[in-house]
């Protein structure tokens, strides 16, 4: 009897999660509770989110990657065979937060992601494929990392509707923190789930509802007397924004060109004008989304700032070590050969040596290193490797040439370097790395950037 009592405690944290993952199309993030949703400081209130966009002077926001306003480190999870081969490749996750930075730089969002050095590893064959009702929740619960935003990558995420698997795609859990993102979706997916994560819903929410929970078309539109409202719809209904315009569940309303096709009217018998890139849609194909709103941005920046995180808040980051912003760069991650960024002969990249941390400004900070890769197609006599220092930092530098066994073909240091050239000799096709690091004081963590540009002759 006791046995069963303390399994039934140990079952019940995992069946309440498991209520919150609900039947949707195809992000399956269900919304918050009503109770929750209307205690929004901008619920019904659409100057909340206007005020707080003049506050931070976002008309003037360009964002890049000196100037963010949150640095979250993601931990990924990646789901391997018994044997620990198969599950997602280094080149991937590089992809994946290459593909999340683009999203928030394009729209200005104020949102940079970092992976937190280590990634997590699950070697059980049988997880590869994850059950999304019984599995996905207790995975999430038992692999979790504090203080970031835990990302799992499965093989497959499926679900079992009248007796048979049916894939599905992602999910972001509030409960747990976490995204359960299946290998090889589109690249607005992650910055879909954690839009979630930051508080924000699908446009099409409640969109199949009647008048007192649909979102309607025109924006001037308030509500019937009869649904205990008032005010206008778009501050309540849908997403509660009205910068984002009311639409249907786009998946069955939109093509591969990317076109709305629906002729399909709100309840007031307006048609649907919906954009169809916004990153929180469901367009047929996801490769359309690469937008977030003024108001969206608002609403994930509000909700940040209500995390209170000061490992990610760029002004909180200062303050630990003011004489050494957190900076990094457009080709990061590439702080190992897996994950070594490419360079194209003849071009060049802006780049950083920059502190390294992992969201918690107690733990010491690592010396970064850079790793880049190159493709000789057809012998070449030689090629110049060129590092301008660019923010005159007084350290030594040291850059290294690496076959793709990693074997080391040369290496320069130089001290205080205005420009460091490694010149290579003969090339024969191939692969090669080049390695930049910082060769004084391993623990020396200020800021670095240089200009890298590999010259082929
Ligand atoms: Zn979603």
């Amino acid at each position: 009897m006791k046995k069963i009592a303390i399994s039934l405690l140990l079952c019940l944290p995992i069946l309440q999660i498991s209520a919150q993952f609900q039947e949707d199309a195809f992000c399956n993030t269900p919304a918050p509770e009503y109770s929750e949703f209307i205690s929004l400081p901008w619920f019904g209130n659409s100057s909340f989110i206007y005020n707080f966009l003049d506050e931070i002077n976002f008309a003037n926001y360009k964002m890049t990657y000196d100037n963010a306003k949150y640095y979250v480190p993601i931990k990924i999870w990646v789901y391997r065979t018994d044997e620990g081969t198969g599950g997602a490749t280094a080149t991937e996750l590089q992809q994946l937060i290459r593909d999340l930075n683009t999203h928030n730089i394009t729209n200005n969002t104020g949102f940079l992601y970092y992976l937190k050095p280590e990634i997590g590893y699950i070697d059980k064959t049988k997880f590869q494929r994850v059950n999304f009702t019984t599995e996905a929740p207790g995975l999430s619960l038992k692999n979790s990392d504090n203080g970031c935003i835990n990302v799992h990558i499965v093989d497959d995420l499926f679900k079992k509707v009248d007796g048979s698997e049916r894939t599905t795609g992602a999910v972001y859990h509030s409960v747990t923190k976490s995204v359960i993102l299946k290998r090889g979706l589109a690249n607005s997916t992650l910055a879909h789930e954690i839009g979630h994560h930051f508080g924000l819903l699908h446009p099409h929410e409640n969109w199949k509802e009647d008048k007192c929970k649909a979102e309607a078309v025109d924006r001037n539109r308030v509500f019937d007397s009869g649904c205990g409202k008032s005010g206008l719809i778009c501050e309540q209904n849908g997403d509660a924004l009205c910068d984002t315009p009311a639409e249907p569940d786009l998946g069955g309303y939109s093509n591969s060109s990317c076109k709305y096709i629906g002729k399909i009217t709100d309840l007031w018998g307006d048609a649907y004008k919906p954009n169809i890139n916004n990153i929180m849609s469901y367009p047929m194909r996801k490769e359309c989304r690469d937008n977030f709103t003024p108001g969206q941005i608002a609403v994930m920046l509000i909700t940040a700032k209500k995390y209170n995180e000061c490992g990610w808040d760029a002004n909180c980051i200062m303050k630990s070590n003011p004489s050494n912003p957190y900076i990094f760069d457009a080709q990061e991650p590439d702080d190992s050969p897996a994950m070594a960024s490419e360079i194209k002969g003849n071009t060049q990249q802006e780049r950083s040596l920059h502190r390294v941390f992992s969201g918690d400004t107690k733990t010491p900070n690592q010396p970064d290193v850079d790793w880049i890769k190159f493709e000789v197609t057809q012998t070449i006599n030689s090629a110049d490797i060129i590092i301008t220092n660019s923010n005159n930092y007084k350290g030594t530098v040291k850059a290294s040439l690496l076959t793709d066994k990693l074997e080391v073909l040369s290496g320069n240091k130089l001290n205080q370097p205005a420009v460091l050239t490694l010149s290579t000799g003969t090339l024969e096709p191939g692969i090669y790395f080049i390695k930049v690091e910082k060769a004084g004081n391993n623990l020396d963590n200020s800021l670095f950037k240089y200009n890298f540009e590999l010259k082929f002759n």
